[in-house]
């Protein structure tokens, strides 16, 4: 494959950025203008392996194939009419996401934290509709839900930022690791328990099963809802459709976003039956949501990964992942499933350094934490990939640690 140099050129970008940009990014510094599968190329024409994905979007590779050809063939066809009319590839994506997960009803949005708000809805409305006045949400510490201020709410870490506050009300956590505090704080006024069942944001930490069972059990007792927010544990990056597959339990709602569109805007928020009558006409809506062009992406996003062939594919390379990992000098565990992964490095190895140091060497990934590197790359890399990215984690943490 032969690199493509272009664009403006990182100077120049870095430029317009300072003087035009709101400051709520702290960017890397490279200026990407082509991805191909597993690899990105920046304006000088250096190609890099992508173990990030956009923050798992792109999951079934940079334009792949199959989505750039229902991205262009929708596009020349219809692009957007709103939600006053029907679309058929919007009525397609329903059908194929609540058939393949909880069977209820979809409802379509832009994004992974508009989905959540949804959700929030969902659970609000169906609580009022059980009697209750002043309905509680409970998520866990360290979740993350996204930015607008519902979501916002149920992300405690963000939450605290006073300087944004008022937060909705209504919001209450509990430790991810603590069957007995979940247990405790689900009552009579609980909505709903949202969680993340693996934590991304915070660094790739599984919720385990005896706490999602804990929650299920209390929402049944209670009559609350449990919503499991699959914004980037879903489509496919732990190695089944949905990560609530691969755990005892399974929830009411989930979210969905990110890999959803393959690199094209859109979310989902999906009930099972119990929830799926809550929302009426008036309740919400969305200019956007659910467009042609989003759907038609997802519609084709959807063909390649929900492929039982693939999803073995992520299992068994998330595997070899770990374990080469874990052999590295320098790693002390990894976390997580399928190909959402998670590599704590040894106390006193600076992950913000080997993150940067890795963009040096043509390797993307992400650092949640200071001692956690993120693995997110394409679910459709092969083994070769995965033996590339540990020999360039290798080779930087022996440079690092000196
Ligand atoms: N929920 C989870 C678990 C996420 O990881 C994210 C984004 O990182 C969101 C919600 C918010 O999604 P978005 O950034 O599309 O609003």
């Amino acid at each position: 494959m032969t690199g493509v140099a272009g664009g403006i050129g990182l100077e120049q970008a870095r430029a317009l950025e300072e003087r035009y940009l709101m400051r709520t990014y702290k960017r890397s510094p490279v200026d990407f203008v082509r991805g191909e599968g597993a690899l990105l190329w920046d304006a000088d024409g250096k190609h890099y392996l992508d173990f990030l994905t956009g923050i798992s979007v792109c999951s079934v590779g940079h334009c792949h194939p199959d989505v750039v050809r229902a991205v262009r063939e929708q596009s020349q066809q219809l692009m957007h009419v709103s939600n006053l009319f029907y679309t058929e590839p919007m009525a397609r994506l329903a059908e194929r996401l609540a058939e393949s997960s909880l069977g209820g009803r979809v409802f379509f949005a832009n994004s992974g934290t508009e989905a959540n708000e949804c959700a929030i809805k969902i659970a609000r409305k169906h609580a009022h509709g059980r009697g209750i006045a002043a309905p509680e949400i409970v998520s866990f510490e360290n979740d993350f839900h996204g930015r607008s201020y519902g979501a916002l709410s149920a992300t405690p870490g963000l939450a605290a930022n006073e300087a944004l506050g008022p937060m909705l009300p209504g919001f209450r956590s509990v430790p991810r690791d603590d069957p007995a505090a979940m247990r405790a704080a689900v009552g009579p006024d609980t909505a709903a328990v949202l969680v993340e069942p693996i934590q991304g944001e915070a660094g790739v930490f599984p919720i385990a099963d005896e706490v999602l069972l804990a929650a299920r059990e209390a929402c049944d007792a209670a009559g609350a809802l449990l919503i499991f927010d699959e914004i980037q544990t879903g489509i496919g990056r732990t190695g089944s459709l949905w990560a609530y597959e691969q755990t005892p339990v399974r929830p009411d709602v989930i979210t969905s976003a990110k890999a959803l569109g393959g690199g094209f805007p859109i979310g989902a928020c999906i009930t099972a039956p119990v929830a799926a009558d809550a929302l009426e006409p008036g309740d919400h809506g969305s200019t956007f949501a659910g467009g042609p062009v989003a759907t038609a992406a997802a519609l084709a996003v959807l063909g390649v990964v929900d492929d039982p062939v693939l999803l073995r594919h992520v299992r068994e390379l998330g595997a070899y992942l770990r374990e080469s990992l874990e052999a590295i000098d320098g790693v002390r565990e990894t976390r997580g499933r399928g190909l959402m992964v998670g590599a704590a490095l040894e106390e006193g190895v600076d992950a913000a350094a080997v993150g940067a140091d890795l963009l040096g060497r043509g390797l993307v990934v992400n650092v949640p934490r200071p001692d956690t590197l993120r693995l997110l790359p394409p679910l459709v890399i092969d083994s070769d990939h995965v033996d590339q990215a540990v020999g360039l984690i290798g080779e930087s943490l022996l440079a690092l640690r000196g």
